[in-house]
């Protein structure tokens, strides 16, 4: 039987990052999904991106992912989020054609070496010597073996759809069967799973809807790609329209909330606080008069549109009076009902900074699996469940990912030192850093890692080097070119900003707020790639900030990195609180920066526990 080094379970967006950077780390991968055509299938809305998940993006791509060229390739409309706010916060975010995107990224990861793929489902894992994990067994009776494996199952382990109060369907998205066997397995196994939700909003027919009466929303104009390897041409752009609910709309929900799953006691996981149903809506603010509706298109070659804003639980027929409520929908022909689904995830908090299951050796985990909600959070854990598997696999160090690194490193921080509550999702204040984890710089923050691992061919070695040089040379030439005060004026006229009297460094004007490089650069008779003055005109703006937050992370970094002692009984440490203890010894951080992100661990504690530490070593 063929060994692979890496065997990923799952070709969600978690299972084909995994894939391509165990490929791209030198292993022999075995892709092992449900169902071939839906590698890469977008479970709800076909967008990719947005606050701080256009970072993650990003930071994907720097290491040479996949989720940023497959957005690239198959985008139907873009914009820059938080444009208003400062290029420090710009957050890119596209419209991706469905099919088109996963087609994308089956090719791409076809592209890649030494990635093998089996359509089957796993039904149990297979151990060797004790806890090591072998391989699988597929509910078909095939096994594969392996040196790790990479699970990545999403939505799917005892999913179970809500339509209604009524209509309960075993499944692990629309149209998708259950992973059942294998989750029992792994709670056989002595593993720990909670239960989350989540839904998605109805879909209707294009054809049906009044657009004409809406308002329309077309994407940005400016090129931007998510990837810094490749760029690839984007198709055709599609605009998306906006709608409100009314009062009706409200009212029809309020009257048949109890037939909904989730207000009728059919579901009692937890959901996501920030994807709220368009029942929790109405419930918690029934002062409000409407709430927004995006009609964002499925495609080009389709008519079906995904309707943003009303994800919910409620019967099909409810759904279907509610949105002919709303204007512009009067018509309306539903092509699919929304609904929510129910699943079991493992408490992150049983794996360790590798995204390693504890007592485990050789088995990974990444994804919803995790108790993370979205796409992108899927694919950053599956960048670091690739990395290491192949690590592991190959007998090389493990890669750990830091939260100064980027958002991957404080998402895989939070899950497994604090572990979740609620469906996990990235959010800019989760990071300490902020100003330093950008879209724009994730590439100068990742590549030395591609590098060291030599992750990217020579070509797109090459690519990234030259686009960083490029940067680096508008930089230097800014720092180096005055601007007159005569050619500066309708440069600061147009943001209204006080006019110069003498000549300036365009460095030194351009971190006046409002004012950008690009432009200083033109009225100054220079010509320059608008994509190559983005990071030079972020770091001349917030320069101060930037310095501020390097010295933040030099002393955060020597606590941070003081390693505690394995083993550790911290029962004993009487100068630590007894909560402090119990949490302490549940999640057992490698750091005493790690023990300080732990809820219910203190700064008196964190003192306590390096005063008993310096104690101890010193006997
Ligand atoms: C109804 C619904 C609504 C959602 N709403 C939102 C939302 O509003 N906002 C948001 O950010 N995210 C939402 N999500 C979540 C988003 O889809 C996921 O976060 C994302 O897809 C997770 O990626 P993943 O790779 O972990 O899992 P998935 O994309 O779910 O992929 C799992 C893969 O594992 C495969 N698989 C499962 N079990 C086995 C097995 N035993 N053997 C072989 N293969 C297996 C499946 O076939 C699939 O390919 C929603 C998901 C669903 C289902």
């Amino acid at each position: 039987m063929m060994l692979y080094d890496v065997l990923v379970i799952g070709g969600g967006h978690a299972g084909t990052e995994a894939a391509a950077l165990a490929s791209r780390y030198g292993a022999r991968v075995l892709l092992v999904t449900q169902n071939l055509e839906t590698i890469g299938q977008m479970s709800c809305n076909p967008a990719i991106g947005g606050i701080a998940k256009g970072t993650v993006v990003r930071e994907v791509d720097a290491l040479g992912g996949i989720m940023g060229r497959a957005t690239d390739l198959s985008r139907i409309q873009f914009r820059m989020l938080n444009r208003s706010k400062g290029p420090a916060v710009w957050s890119p975010r596209a419209q991706c054609d469905r099919g088109l995107y996963r087609r994308s990224v089956r090719w791409l990861l076809e592209r890649l070496p030494n990635i093998h793929f089996a359509q089957g489902t796993v039904a149990s894992l297979l151990f060797e010597s004790g806890p090591q994990v072998s391989g699988v067994r597929l509910t078909d009776g095939r096994r594969y073996q392996a040196r790790s494996v990479v699970l990545t199952a999403g939505t799917f382990l005892r999913g179970r759809i809500h339509l209604g109060l009524d209509t309960q369907i075993p499944a692990g998205r629309a149209g998708e069967g259950p992973s059942v066997e294998m989750v029992e397995d792994l709670v056989n196994n002595g593993l720990t799973v909670e239960r989350f939700k989540t839904g998605t909003p109805p879909r209707i027919d294009g054809r049906s809807v009044n657009s004409g009466a809406l308002e329309r929303q077309d994407g940005e104009d400016q090129p931007y790609w998510f990837s810094f390897h490749e760029k690839a041409p984007h198709p055709k752009q599609l605009p998306c329209f906006l709608t409100w609910t009314k009062p009706e709309t409200q009212e029809i929900i309020e009257r048949h909330l109890q037939e909904s799953a989730l207000y009728g006691g059919a579901i009692s996981g937890r959901g996501p606080r920030y994807c709220p149903s368009i029942e929790d809506k109405v419930v918690r603010f029934p002062n409000a008069q409407r709430h927004q509706v995006f009609l964002e298109p499925e495609g080009l070659e389709t008519s079906e549109m995904y309707v943003n804003g009303l994800s919910t639980s409620l019967p099909p027929a409810v759904q279907l009076e509610y949105l002919r409520s709303v204007p512009g929908l009067e018509q309306v022909q539903m092509t699919r009902p929304g609904y929510a689904i129910e699943y079991d995830y493992f408490p992150p908090t049983q794996l360790d900074a590798t995204l390693a299951v504890r007592g485990f050796p050789g088995l990974f985990f990444a994804g919803q699996i995790n108790g993370t909600t979205g796409y992108e959070e899927a694919a950053g854990q599956g960048v670091v469940a690739g990395l290491n598997s192949a690590a592991f696999a190959q007998e090389r160090e493990p890669i750990a990912i830091g939260r100064g690194d980027g958002f991957i490193g404080v998402m895989v921080d939070d899950l497994v030192h604090r572990g979740v509550d609620e469906p996990y999702r990235l959010f800019t204040s989760r990071a300490e850093y902020r100003i330093l984890l950008r879209q724009d710089n994730a590439l100068r923050r990742f590549l030395p890692l591609a590098e060291r691992l030599n992750l990217l061919p020579d070509e797109e070695l090459d690519a990234a080097l030259s686009r960083m040089g490029r940067e680096d040379e508008v930089m230097q030439t800014a720092q180096l070119t005055t601007i007159t005060p005569d050619e500066a004026a309708p440069v600061l006229e147009a943001v209204e900003s006080p006019k110069i009297t003498q000549s300036l460094k365009i460095s030194e004007l351009a971190r006046r707020p409002g004012v950008s490089l690009g432009e200083l650069f033109r009225a100054a008779g220079q010509d320059v790639d608008e994509d190559d003055t983005t990071w030079a005109d972020i770091e001349c703006k917030y320069e101060g900030y930037i310095a501020r937050e390097h010295e933040m992370i030099a002393k955060l970094q020597k606590m941070e990195r003081y390693e505690l002692p394995e083993g550790l009984d911290y029962f004993s440490l009487n100068a630590v609180s007894y909560e402090a203890r119990e949490k302490l010894d549940q999640v057992r951080p490698g750091t005493l920066g790690q023990a300080g992100r732990i809820p219910g661990v203190t700064p008196s504690d964190l003192q306590g526990l390096a005063i008993e530490i310096a104690r101890s070593t010193s006997r």
